[in-house]
């Protein structure tokens, strides 16, 4: 849009992917009904899922997916040092998400278990904090379209950027939904940061955590209701470190 003659320079957008599922870029690709709008106020420069564009010069680069192979390493510090805000998009940039399950087992073993005498390089999977400065994480398996969307558009027009702080059983209920948890499930909404709408609860699925810890997420008290409903250590333990993504709160737990 023009303004006296002169058309305003808009934020140049560069999305890129790691070692993920790409259901997070496919998130943003898909937002027809709004993409317009959206198009209206940034520029995409690179985007390997919508264009084949492959400019170097972005404002904003969103990073999607865990690191778990050197040239991804040098890849993202390369992407860091071009870009002026570098956002992570999605649980696995963020916490190492599912891929970090892999972990947990002897990757060596893994590698001949799945690829037999085939060379492949994988290392252990990190987050993108673990590697380069993150100005900003969104996260979410797969992120919410809709926050995504605000949050770019906050950061194209200088706007205050803020993500909920309390647990999503906060929208659980303004939902009305039936608790899961007294339905048999295990449900991680008490420690869990809002802003996917409750999205599993709601299927009548129990939280698995993907967007990180709330504030103040308290921990034991979940253990100690899931445990008064039958619910093992193991079957805890095993919720919490699906995503990763309380890895920081349950080390601090000791
Ligand atoms: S966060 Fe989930 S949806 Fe997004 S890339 Fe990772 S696995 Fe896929
Ligand atoms: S179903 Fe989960 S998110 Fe909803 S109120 Fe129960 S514990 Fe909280
Ligand atoms: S309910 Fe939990 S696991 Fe499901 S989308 Fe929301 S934060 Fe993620």
């Amino acid at each position: 849009m023009e303004y006296l003659g002169i058309e305003p320079k808009k934020a140049r957008i560069g999305v890129f992917d790691f070692t993920c599922c790409e259901g997070c870029e496919l998130q943003l690709a898909n937002k027809e009904d709004s993409l317009v709008d959206f198009l209206a106020l940034v520029e995409v420069v690179n985007f390997r899922e919508v264009s084949s564009d492959r400019g170097q010069d972005y404002d904003i680069a969103l990073i999607e997916g865990s690191i778990s192979r050197e040239d991804e390493v040098e890849r993202l510090k390369q992407i860091r040092e071009k870009a002026k805000i570098l956002v992570t998009l999605g649980t696995c940039a963020c916490f190492g998400g599912v891929n970090s399950i892999k972990n947990r087992f002897d990757i060596d073993d893994v590698v001949s278990e799945v690829y037999g005498k085939n060379k492949v390089e994988t290392l252990p999977v990190r987050k993108v904090s673990d590697i380069v400065k993150v100005d900003l994480a969104i996260p979410g398996c797969p992120v919410s379209k809709s926050e995504v969307e605000r949050i770019v558009v906050n950061l194209v027009t200088g706007a205050a950027v803020n993500l909920p702080k309390y647990p999503v059983c906060v929208e659980c209920k303004q939902k009305g939904n039936t608790c899961v948890v007294d339905l048999g499930e295990i449900c991680l909404g008490p420690v869990t940061r809002a802003g996917c709408d409750a999205a599993c609860p709601t299927g009548k699925t129990g939280c698995l955590g993907c967007r990180g810890a709330a504030e103040d997420a308290n921990f034991d008290s979940l253990r100690e209701i899931l445990r008064e409903k039958g619910h093992s250590d193991e079957a805890i333990d095993e919720r919490l470190r699906f995503y990763n993504a309380f890895s920081e709160e349950l080390k601090n737990e000791g």
